[in-house]
């Protein structure tokens, strides 16, 4: 398969042998669009200072990448992701393209205007910034692919056509959401082979997982510990899927947010740790603390671990 040469850094172009052990859906930061620079308060305590820790911890124990999965509407901005590369020593790839959350004021907005802005991010920059986007996004939930969310999946896959570079998918498993996304895909003339369909660990149903492969996507199975699903349930699941050939095409990953809004609870107080984080104390090494010994014990061969998380986002990020 030819290989990109280089992929998009926030700290600027790297081969695709540096990507290391990556986890392929992650983000540093959370909110909403312009709210890191206009309300950073609302973010606890020294945001930056506790997302450089918490990536030093996890490049300390073996982790070289993170696909961050932060769009504009999530609230990107990345000087901030840039900082935070640079001090932890983790590779930081960012998207563009769109989450759920289209304003009203862009409802007219139409595909081929949003494709060439999301080109340029890839081509040029972040507006302001010389920091390119090194992968694409799009996302519809349990409402199903809505009009706006139509345009932007639209938008990316016109991007993709252009640029080459690949699709990460927010989707919604309990409604088998992918028929429909995929469908889209098809109809732009997309390379399904370049797509991720991501939260595929929401749900056990196998018949389900199997039909996205057979389309030729990849699985993002991207939230641990998550909520829908227990975590057990989830290593069930991606053992299965090992177990039936497909650990080139797996993806797993944590969904993980170090900085987000802090709400004051009904006394008054504001949290000093966000809800999140109290959920998964590990962050980022959820998956190496908890989810990789189970599957050694599973019967698991290292070669498979590899496979998912080295091989498979040099492969995805940089086929062409
Ligand atoms: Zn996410």
């Amino acid at each position: 398969m030819p290989q990109a040469a280089t992929l998009n850094s926030v700290l600027g172009p790297i081969t695709p042998d540096q990507l290391g052990f990556t986890l392929m859906h992650e983000h540093v930061l959370v909110a909403a669009s312009g709210l890191y620079q206009s309300y950073p308060d609302l973010l606890g305590v020294g945001p930056e200072a506790r997302a450089i820790a918490s990536l030093k911890r996890a490049k300390a124990a073996g982790i070289d990448s993170i696909l961050d999965a932060t769009t504009f509407d999530l609230g990107r901005h990345a000087p901030l992701l840039r900082a935070v590369s640079q001090a932890s020593g983790v590779n930081i790839i960012n998207v563009t393209g769109w989450w759920l959350d289209v304003p009203r004021f862009m409802r007219g907005v139409g595909p081929n205007q949003m494709a060439r802005e999301f080109i340029r991010d890839i081509t040029e920059g972040f507006r302001g910034t010389d920091i390119r986007a090194g992968l694409l996004k799009c996302a519809a939930d349990i409402d199903g692919v809505t009009p706006p969310l139509e345009t932007m999946a639209r938008a990316v896959a016109r991007a993709h056509r252009e640029t080459g570079i690949p699709i990460m998918v927010h989707s919604h498993p309990g409604t088998q959401l992918a028929r429909r996304q995929i469908e889209i895909f098809r109809e732009e003339g997309v390379d399904l082979t370049r797509v991720k369909i991501d939260h595929s660990n929401d749900t056990t149903d196998l018949e389900y997982l199997q039909w996205i492969l057979d389309q030729g996507c990849w699985l993002g199975l991207d939230r641990y510990p998550g909520r829908l699903v227990s975590p057990r349930q989830r290593t069930n699941t991606l053992k299965a899927l090992i177990d039936l050939g497909h650990a080139g095409r797996l993806c797993p990953s944590h969904d993980c947010i170090c900085i987000h809004l802090h709400n004051e609870r009904p006394d008054g107080s504001i949290p000093e740790q966000h809800d999140y984080y109290r959920g998964n104390p590990d962050q980022y090494l959820y998956i190496h603390r908890q989810v990789l010994p189970q599957l050694r014990e599973m019967g698991v061969r290292e070669a498979d671990i590899t496979t998912m998380f080295v091989d498979n986002p040099r492969n995805f990020l940089a086929a062409r």
